[in-house]
């Protein structure tokens, strides 16, 4: 026996934030809250991303969240938490340079990126 696992496939239209807080909600949600790397990292998770898409995140946030998964990863009591921050660490890495093009995108748009999302 090998274990479990899952591919998704994306295409080249989607962005890799989106899919990522996609992904984020889904985990957040589905946490029963038991321990706290996966409940409180799924919830910073989600926050950080929504920065990230409302253009009040700076490039040094994508460093924080990589952190959080770390964070995640190997400290929670059964594996919700560590399917969320296994592929969230993964996008962060491999596609860094998406992350922060859209990082940049959303801060042009945002008239106030000084101001911290609700
Ligand atoms: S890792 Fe599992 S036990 Fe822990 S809060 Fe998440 S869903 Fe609950």
């Amino acid at each position: 026996m090998l274990g479990s696992g899952a591919i998704i496939v994306v295409d080249d239209t989607n962005k890799v934030v989106d899919v990522a807080l996609k992904l984020a909600k889904f985990y957040k949600h589905e946490s029963c809250g038991k321990c706290s790397p996966c409940r409180e990292g799924t919830n910073w998770t989600v926050k950080m991303l929504q920065r990230i898409d409302e253009g009040v995140a700076t490039p040094m946030d994508l460093d924080i969240l990589s952190s959080v998964q770390d964070q995640i990863m190997g400290n929670c009591l059964c594996v919700l938490g560590d399917a969320m921050a296994m592929p969230l660490s993964s996008m962060v890495k491999k596609f860094r340079g998406e992350f922060e093009e859209h990082i940049e995108l959303a801060r042009t748009r945002n008239p106030y990126p000084d101001e911290v999302a609700a």
